[in-house]
């Protein structure tokens, strides 16, 4: 599997990719061709689908890796709220960067999946096991490919605008399986016209610029890019982010990826979110200013949001790790809720007007809550900034809506 992933980015043109299903390859355990579904061993080994769902997961630095046996291919998705997409492809179940504040766990594509969590990955509960379970689904482009072969409608919100978000629920470039199925993902979109958003915490992403630079080309007639590359940079503090991102890759090494990309010409967008309460004006500025540096396209920015299981594990991680003044503050907003309000309106004020000193668009995205917080004139002026759609040049997806 690994194998044929890898003959296919060597190909001449990055857009031709090997179709697994088109090829008669066998499985590697029970000799049968691969026909429809399949998988493969954490070493790389082609499986049909019969002898993948019956693997053992193994055990790789305490994450448990397997197959994901779920149909997903493309979901309709609510992130047009945040002028990020209308639709998203998660290439795995499961994340290994286990971001402490993650609210995926909390959704019911974890909730609701905890008996196949149980039978796939002897996951007990999967969501205080977050970071120690990841299911992948290998034949996502394949499947992929056949879908929007058979698609009739697109759904094009005007704040979405028909984009599709790789991934909102893993990190898609977390290591080379899921990079292989990300990159596979984005082929199949972009060669059919559907416009594609990267979003990812991991420097790797800068292994594909081939196939964002194709992407780009391919945009030439249109009006707007087929391709725009992300990542969640919150704060430039490595220790502090690893405090409750233990297992994601340094936020100065996300930093330099997303400037090789941009400096080969793919349009590239910050995630500053979930920012800190321990954040000053000055990290903003020096933050701000680097993404201005980038030539990023926008920063949406968001304050971290106290609700939801998961908050107080973040601020035990933090306490764990010797982070007491992240911790006392994490408490402060959790139990303070004007305190909360107080810090998220300030840290959204100070990202606007330093977006305007650099010269760099901002995008916030204020709570729901926040805005029932605060008088009638501040929520009026915070629900525009909700309903507002992102100034990125977005090339329409190829089939009518
Ligand atoms: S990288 Fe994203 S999906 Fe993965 S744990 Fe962190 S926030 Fe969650
Ligand atoms: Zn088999």
């Amino acid at each position: 599997m690994d194998a044929i992933r890898e003959k296919s980015r060597k190909k001449g043109d990055p857009l031709e990719r090997i179709d697994v299903l088109a090829t008669g390859h066998k499985c590697a355990s029970c000799g049968n061709e691969i026909a429809e579904r399949f998988s493969a061993t954490y070493q790389g080994d082609i499986l049909c689908w019969e002898c993948a769902i019956d693997q053992e997961s193994t055990t790789k630095n305490g994450v448990e890796h397997t197959t994901d046996p779920a149909k997903v291919v493309l979901s309709e998705s609510g992130l047009y709220h945040k002028s990020l997409c209308d639709y998203v492809i998660n290439v795995a179940t499961g994340c290994s960067h286990g971001c402490k504040f993650c609210y995926v766990p909390s959704t019911p594509n974890i909730t609701a999946r905890q008996d196949m969590l149980s039978e796939q990955a002897s996951v007990s509960d999967g969501q205080t096991d977050w970071g120690s379970y990841l299911l992948y689904r290998d034949d996502l482009p394949e499947r992929l490919a056949r879908k929007l072969g058979r698609k009739q409608k697109w759904k094009t919100t005007n704040r979405g605008r028909g984009v599709v978000m790789i991934s909102s629920g893993t990190d898609c470039y977390q290591d080379r399986r899921a990079a292989q199925i990300t990159r596979g993902c984005i082929i199949e979109l972009i060669s059919r016209g559907f416009p594609v958003r990267i979003l990812t915490r991991s420097p790797a992403v800068a292994r594909d610029i081939d196939v964002f630079q194709r992407g780009i080309e391919l945009s030439e007639k249109r009006d707007g890019e087929l391709i725009r590359v992300g990542s969640s940079i919150p704060c430039l503090d490595d220790k502090q982010v690893k405090a409750i991102e233990p297992g994601a890759p340094p936020p100065s090494a996300r930093l330099e990826a997303l400037r090789k990309i941009s400096q080969a010409g793919i349009p590239v967008y910050v995630s500053m979110s979930p920012t800190y309460p321990t954040q000053t004006y000055e990290e903003f500025d020096n933050l701000i200013e680097e993404f201005a540096n980038l030539d990023a396209e926008v920063v949406f920015q968001e304050p971290i949001n106290p609700r939801g299981g998961n908050f107080q594990m973040t601020i035990k991680a933090a306490e764990e790790a010797g982070k007491d003044h992240l911790a006392d503050e994490l408490k402060k907003i959790s139990n303070d809720r004007e305190y909360w309000v107080k810090y998220s309106i300030q840290q959204m004020q100070w990202a606007e007007e330093l977006g305007a000193k650099h010269d760099v668009d901002v995008h916030v995205w204020p709570d729901k809550q926040v805005i029932k917080s605060v008088g009638e004139s501040q929520a009026k002026s915070l629900k525009e900034q909700r309903t507002a759609v992102s100034p990125e040049n977005i090339a329409d997806p190829s089939l009518p809506s």
